[in-house]
């Protein structure tokens, strides 16, 4: 196993140091390469491993090396779940939490050398041809600016009093209100998990996620309905004043002093309501 280690240090541009470090990849030869995750390290090391044929991993905390298979540690959701995992690619760029970088590299015994900077290549300026508009891709239901954020949950894929689902129903109570309102449109991290819902929710993915794994938005207001009010989720309402929800159980969370108001009631009643009166 050819294990070689560069410390890189100092500053260079992306345009440097992409084409530099592939390079140096090349040259190195090695099966697996070590460097620090520096700012600069991250902005191009992936580029550069792109360039060289190379395969790279980030954010590694731990390297282990037994006979021909190198296993790697990294944190994963949010630190909570520490992962091993090993490639059989090569060359392998590791590319390490910095602080453990001469650790890791005085513990498989490899001691790393300075890479060269190197100048920017004259043919690696860009051209422009000309500008086209992006668009938006579609409807936007995540509206940071919006007054009021509306959050549907998991119950809206529930089976209801007569016994069966209404998701089309269901997509038409949301989506009409988000758009007659002009409200932000945010989720628990159920239905955005949930597969079943994603035929009918086209307008929801894991962007509207509100919570501890998800996002922390900023509306003046939030109404949750259909949704539990479990405490991972509330926690991303906690820049949210006023809080309201539709439950149609009275000892859902957000009755644990979570929401200003709870309506014990039928989201899909109530919302086809709201939305008969915003005309
Ligand atoms: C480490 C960790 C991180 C997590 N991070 C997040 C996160 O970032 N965001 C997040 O959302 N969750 C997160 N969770 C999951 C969280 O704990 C809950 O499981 C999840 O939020 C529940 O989603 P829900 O309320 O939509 O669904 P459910 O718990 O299934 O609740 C559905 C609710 O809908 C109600 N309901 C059903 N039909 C109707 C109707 N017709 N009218 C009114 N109400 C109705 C039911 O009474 C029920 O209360 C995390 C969990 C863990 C362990």
């Amino acid at each position: 196993m050819t294990i070689k280690a560069y410390s890189i240090e100092g500053n260079g541009t992306y345009a440097q140091d992409v084409p530099a470090f592939a390079e140096a990849l090349k040259a190195a030869g090695s099966e697996v390469v070590l460097v620090p995750g520096n700012s600069r390290v991250k902005r191009s090391m992936p580029a550069a491993a792109l360039r060289a044929g190379a395969e790279v991993d980030t954010n590694i905390v731990d390297v282990a090396v037994a006979g021909e298979t190198v296993t790697v540690r990294r944190w994963a959701y949010r630190q909570r779940i520490l992962t091993a995992f090993s490639r059989a690619a090569r060359p392998w760029v590791i590319v390490t939490d910095p602080a453990l970088f001469g650790e890791i590299c005085a513990k498989l015994g490899v001691t790393p050398e300075a890479l060269p900077a190197a100048a920017a290549p004259a043919d690696t300026r860009t051209t422009v041809n000309g500008v086209q508009a992006a668009g938006d891709g579609g409807e936007s239901t995540i509206r940071p600016d919006a007054k009021l954020l509306f959050v549907a949950g998991a119950g809206w894929t529930k089976k209801q009093a007569d016994g069966a689902v209404h998701l089309d129903e269901a997509a038409k109570a949301i989506k009409g209100f988000i758009s007659k309102s002009g409200a932000s449109l945010g989720s628990s991290k159920s239905l955005v998990d949930m597969p079943e819902a994603a035929a009918a929710f086209t307008f929801m993915s894991h962007m509207n996620q509100v919570g501890q794994t998800g996002s922390t938005p900023r509306h003046a207001k939030g109404l949750a309905t259909c949704c539990h009010g479990e405490e991972p989720h509330v926690v991303g309402w906690r820049f949210i004043n006023e809080r309201r929800a539709v439950n149609l159980d009275a000892n859902c969370g957000w009755a644990q002093g979570k929401a200003d108001v709870l309506y014990v009631a039928d989201a899909f009643a109530v919302m086809d309501k709201v939305n008969e009166l915003l005309g």
